[in-house]
């Protein structure tokens, strides 16, 4: 492959694989508040009750679901059907809340790009979800049935769970490692929230993804950062290659100089196809190596922790108040725009 084609088809992965993993999801809140807690019906909701219309990014057609049927689908798509049930759990309600934010029953905005639904399974836009014969299909033969009855098991124990903050569901943002402590989400994004707080998380620490080596050779490195600087950093005489590295207070990169240009981490981490912003870097020869820690935003609830706190005896509900700061778990009948 030629050195021009092989860089056109890094820039492409870096769109499309690494791009869309940064963008925070946005959506609207929904109108009504939760009635006073005294009100609220103490029975569980059932998710089958509660219809959602998925459009299906690989068919390009929606479908209606039972919402707890879509949920299976969600956490199946969302995390490794390996974790403990409790973080399988956690992950479950996270997607149910998520889910109905978007609920046009619920005050929500459906999915903007798909009228008509209320959710894509495009996981850049809404939510991955996947139907089950990709599961079974991805899943180890041997073990693919119990992943599938662990995964069902983890959205009816919790059904018709969300987690609510101040009478409203909240954002609630995952992502798959935290390197060692969550992060404030005004330190990620713009906006502060009062239950997207950072949190020191000990229990991810037997993953993988807890310290990570990248190497670059020089031309690699200055063909990634290309779009975001105006001058190949090889060639940036006498300035030093990186620094002036600006931190949050756990470590992520906010911005660095790329031979004197400045690049915020987030785009720096996309060009590099890094696994996340937590990273540090080592200069030899012709070579740049990061060591990078954790995988993913930071914000919200770490996928690895949540499998590690659940190893270590919690239950979902420890883990959910773990990462999401002064927030309540409550039946979605508690909201007002409930039909
Ligand atoms: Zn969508
Ligand atoms: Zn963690």
């Amino acid at each position: 492959m030629s050195k021009a084609l092989s860089m056109a088809v890094f820039f492409l992965t870096a769109i499309i694989i690494v791009f869309p993993a940064l963008i925070g999801r946005g959506c609207k809140m929904p109108a009504g508040a939760l009635p006073n807690p005294d009100q609220r019906s103490s029975q569980v909701d059932s998710g089958a009750e509660i219809k959602t219309r998925v459009f299906r990014s690989d068919l390009g057609e929606v479908i209606t679901l039972p919402l707890d049927e879509y949920l299976v689908g969600v956490v199946a798509a969302e995390m490794p059907a390996s974790f403990d049930l409790e973080a399988l759990k956690a992950q479950a309600v996270v997607a149910r809340t998520y889910t109905v934010r978007r609920l046009t029953a619920f005050g929500g905005q459906g999915c903007e790009r798909h009228p008509g639904a209320d959710i894509c399974s495009d996981f850049a836009h809404c939510q991955a979800w996947e139907p089950k014969e990709k599961s079974l299909g991805k899943w180890p033969a041997d073990k693919a049935q119990g992943y599938l009855r662990k995964i069902r098991r983890a959205v009816q124990e919790t059904s018709g769970l969300i987690i609510v903050s101040g009478g409203q569901p909240v954002d609630a943002v995952f992502h798959a490692h935290c390197g060692g402590h969550t992060e404030n989400s005004e330190d990620v994004w713009s906006a502060a929230s009062p239950y997207l707080r950072g949190v020191r998380c000990p229990y991810c620490k037997d993953s993988r993804w807890r310290e990570t080596k990248h190497e670059f050779s020089g031309a690699q490195f200055a063909g990634a950062l290309l779009p975001y600087i105006s001058a190949l950093p090889v060639s940036a005489a006498g300035r030093p290659l990186l620094d002036g590295a600006q931190r949050t207070a756990t470590g992520r990169v906010r911005f660095l100089r790329v031979g004197g240009e400045q690049v915020s981490g987030r785009e720096f981490r996309a060009a590099l196809e890094m696994p996340s912003t937590k990273f540090s870097w080592r200069l030899d020869g012709d070579t740049v190596t990061f060591t990078t820690r954790g995988f993913g935003h930071g914000v919200g609830l770490c996928q690895h922790g949540a499998d590690g706190q659940a190893r270590a005896g919690k239950s979902y509900r420890e883990i959910i108040h773990f990462y999401y700061t002064g927030v309540e778990i409550v039946p979605i009948s508690g909201l007002a725009a409930y039909k």
